[in-house]
């Protein structure tokens, strides 16, 4: 009993092997028609890519009114659900802030101080225009105003969680009824903001159609200015207009609007990627 089990795990053995002899070729040209020629699974354009979100205003900073609206409110709540799409196409959104405060605590006057002096020291080493406010902090002829304590802590935030962008989302206001549209702002001599605002325009802007196509201006805001990484500032629309007012409040609108910024850092990474 015992001597022919050596045996018979000899010819089992050799059975195999004569049988993964001849199968072997077979299984691999069957797997050469299964097998896809590329990868099953393309990486996402937003996989892991670090993302700050910043609702624009809050707390005493109210940002403008109208109808009974807030635009520290809108930015918050049409910011999270930009998060959770970012966070569905697999990117890591951050908020700058989730609750109603102006964020004016994180930083002191005097620290703003010292930031203003390296930045100053900066631009200066480098040949860049100073900004004249920036000039007098450093002089010591003006106080910083208080709310560039808030939009500093934002950009501590994007530095803190090393942020690839900074999108702010503010919402437009005008006295008149007629201004309406999608408008996304960026740093003047940033190019790498610009690419960036173009490619959220392109598919934000024909949301709320309103300005003269591309719907992109170029300005010298602080929290563009001192941004180290690309930066937007983002009005998705007017809340003193009828038709912007209702889209952004509405939940198909701030759906529709979610996707769009999303599709547009698919599209700015993507061409990132293959630069
Ligand atoms: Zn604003």
């Amino acid at each position: 009993m015992f001597n022919h089990v050596p045996i018979l795990l000899v010819l089992s053995r050799r059975k195999i092997g004569r049988t993964l002899y001849v199968c072997t070729p077979l299984v691999l040209v069957f797997l050469c028609f299964l097998w896809p020629t590329t990868p099953t699974t393309p990486t996402k354009p937003l996989a892991n890519r670090i993302i700050v979100l910043d609702p624009g205003h809050g707390g005493v900073d109210s940002g403008s009114n109208h109808a009974g609206l807030i635009e520290k409110d809108i930015t918050l709540l049409i910011s999270e659900i930009i998060a959770q799409q970012i966070a569905l196409d697999g990117g890591v959104p951050i908020l700058t802030r989730t609750t109603d405060t102006a964020l004016w605590e994180i930083v002191t006057i005097h620290e703003e101080i010292e930031y203003t002096k390296v930045e100053f020291a900066q631009d200066k080493a480098a040949g860049r225009a100073i900004h004249p406010l920036d000039r007098h902090i450093v002089l010591g002829t003006r106080t910083p105003p208080r709310y560039r304590l808030g939009l500093r802590a934002r950009l501590l935030v994007a530095e803190k969680n090393q942020a690839e962008v900074l999108l702010s989302i503010h919402t437009n206001h005008y006295q008149q009824e007629s201004a309406k549209g999608v408008l996304t702002l960026y740093q003047t001599g940033s190019q790498q903001s610009l690419l960036l605002a173009q490619a959220i325009q392109k598919h934000l802007g024909p949301l709320l159609p309103g300005r003269p196509e591309p719907g992109i201006i170029t300005d010298d805001f602080y929290l563009l200015r001192q941004s180290d990484i690309p930066a937007v500032i983002i009005e998705i629309g007017f809340i003193s207009n009828t038709r912007d007012r209702t889209y952004m409040m509405s939940a198909d609108g701030q759906l529709a609007i979610a996707l769009a910024v999303s599709k547009g850092l698919q599209a700015y990474f993507t061409t990132q990627d293959n630069l």
